[in-house]
């Protein structure tokens, strides 16, 4: 699939969605969740850490979404957007063998019962890029959220940058520029 399709699929993805405001990665799973007919199982774990940061597994009733515990909440959020991202793009393929090859790791589940593992070293690159873009479209939108203050530039900073805008002006102009 084209870059430029992705990105389209992913907006028409997001028009859809109702994101909260302020932003809670968890309240989004529970309102697709909702939607969906279907559970969505957020689960921190300690995942391998040559493996993926996350994963989304699928069974006939539920959807679980793993993410390694031990990272940043910003990192966090990241992931589950990702991995939701794959869920609602409908990506993977059933994967009986990762599914046992899952059960030593995620001894909750039963491996009979999984459906649908994606695993990042499994997938299809596109489903990948496609599942980052998602994850990237959201993650834009929050951070324009109107609640978070404005970023200003320290006094200290602001001084160097006010000193160095002066001493740019003042150069003589580049001709070659
Ligand atoms: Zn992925």
């Amino acid at each position: 699939m084209k870059l430029r399709r992705m990105y389209r699929r992913c907006e028409a993805l997001l028009r859809d969605l109702d994101i909260p405001n302020p932003f809670d990665v968890r309240v989004l799973c529970e309102r697709v969740a909702e939607d969906r007919g279907r559970p969505i199982h957020l689960e921190a774990v300690s995942l391998p850490a040559d493996g993926p940061c996350g994963l989304w597994i699928s069974t006939s009733a539920t959807d679980y979404i793993f993410f390694e515990e031990r990272t940043s909440p910003f990192h966090q959020e990241h992931i589950i957007a990702h991995e939701l991202g794959h869920l609602l793009c409908d990506h993977g393929k059933p994967a009986a063998q990762n599914a046992n090859a899952l059960h030593g790791m995620l001894s909750a589940l039963d491996p009979q019962m999984i459906g649908r593992v994606l695993h990042r070293k499994h997938y299809a690159q596109a489903e990948e890029q496609e599942a980052e873009i998602f994850a990237s479209l959201i993650l834009q939108r929050v951070s324009r959220r109107p609640s978070e203050p404005v970023r200003r530039v320290p006094s200290d900073a602001a001084g160097v940058v006010d000193r160095l805008d002066r001493s740019l002006r003042h150069q003589p102009a580049d001709p070659d520029r």
